[in-house]
């Protein structure tokens, strides 16, 4: 662990800092708040070991800063208190405080008090690394890898604010398979999820990085792209469109012989504003025109 020990008192400093180091930590020393204060900003440690009275920002207001500033990672408080003030003691577990130790310290105490912190920050970090996984586990799908309609929808929402508020335009694609259910009846289910995964793969190399990739649904695609109109968006799909037919996967239910796709896309622009519902909507009622009109095209909403 990286610990931080902050008292005014050098010869209590030095006692922390050796019982520290010899617990294995490595360890930063403070004189005061303030110090102490810009340490921690400066370093981030796992714990910190604080007086309670110092000049300047003290124990408690350390306390209470650090606790404002944390975000994914838990610091481990331990504040030094006197021994005969109680109060001293309450005051420091409220402002968020998680243990104290009194002087004049006796540094096995400090070490097994560091024990308890190594166990506390290491299931706090674990903790933070599963929220993590957690989180991007709920926005990918697993069968292609691609993100889901939750991403979609977060996505979707931050880019329709900002071309709202900036005055740019967006598209929107959905994409379907062509004739996938007779696929399935055809090579059977695992083929036909094999064939999702290319197609996805197809579809991911088309697009910009700046462009968002989602499985909308079973055999459906949505394209986001940021910052390009109509026209943009109908060249790049009929790039994608031609991706999945260089796959060149066999498919005896599709009156070409081989899988491929259909698109409806729409835009968001000056004298189209309309919410990002409303393009989806859009761009799969050109996608049903798409698939009436013969399927492997792209159509637009207007
Ligand atoms: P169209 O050209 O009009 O789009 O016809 P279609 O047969 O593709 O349309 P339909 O919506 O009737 O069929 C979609 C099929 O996609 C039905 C379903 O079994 C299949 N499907 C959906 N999700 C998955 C999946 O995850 N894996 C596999 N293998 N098939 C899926
Ligand atoms: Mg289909
Ligand atoms: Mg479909």
């Amino acid at each position: 662990m990286k610990v931080l020990v902050a008292d005014d008192d050098p010869g209590s400093l030095l006692v922390a800092r050796a019982a520290v180091e010899r617990a294995g930590h490595e360890c930063l020393a403070a004189a005061d708040g303030d110090e102490a204060w810009k340490l921690f900003l400066a370093h981030r440690p796992d714990a910190v070991v604080t007086d309670r009275m110092m000049p300047g920002m003290d124990g408690l207001a350390l306390c209470r800063a650090i606790r404002a500033s944390e975000t994914d990672l838990y610091t481990y408080i331990v504040l030094l208190t006197s021994q005969d003030s109680r109060e001293d003691m309450l005051a420091g577990l409220e402002a968020g405080a998680d243990d104290y130790v009194t002087k004049p310290l006796d540094p096995f105490v400090l070490r097994a008090r560091l024990l308890v912190a190594v166990r506390v920050t290491t299931l706090h970090a674990d903790l933070a690394h599963y929220r993590k996984v957690l989180s991007r586990q709920a926005r990918t799908d697993p069968l292609t890898g691609l993100y889901n309609r939750l991403k979609l929808s977060e996505d979707l929402e931050q880019l329709h604010a900002r071309s709202a508020r900036y005055g740019e335009e967006y598209s929107v694609a959905m994409c379907d398979v062509d004739n996938f259910k007779s696929y399935n009846d055809i090579y059977g289910h695992q083929a036909g999820d094999l064939a999702l995964r290319n197609v996805a793969a197809a579809l991911l190399g088309q697009v910009r990085k700046s462009d968002g990739v989602y499985r909308f649904g079973g055999e459906e695609f949505l394209l986001v792209l940021p910052r390009q109109g109509i026209a943009e968006a109908r060249v790049l799909l009929e790039r994608a469109l031609e991706a999945v037919r260089k796959l060149k996967i066999e498919h005896h239910g599709d009156p070409s012989g081989e899988l491929r796709l259909s698109a409806g896309i729409s835009m968001f622009g000056a004298g189209h504003a309309v919410d990002a519902d409303m393009l989806l909507g859009e761009a799969d009622t050109a996608l049903y025109s798409a698939k009436a009109a013969g399927r492997n095209r792209v159509e637009a909403a207007w």
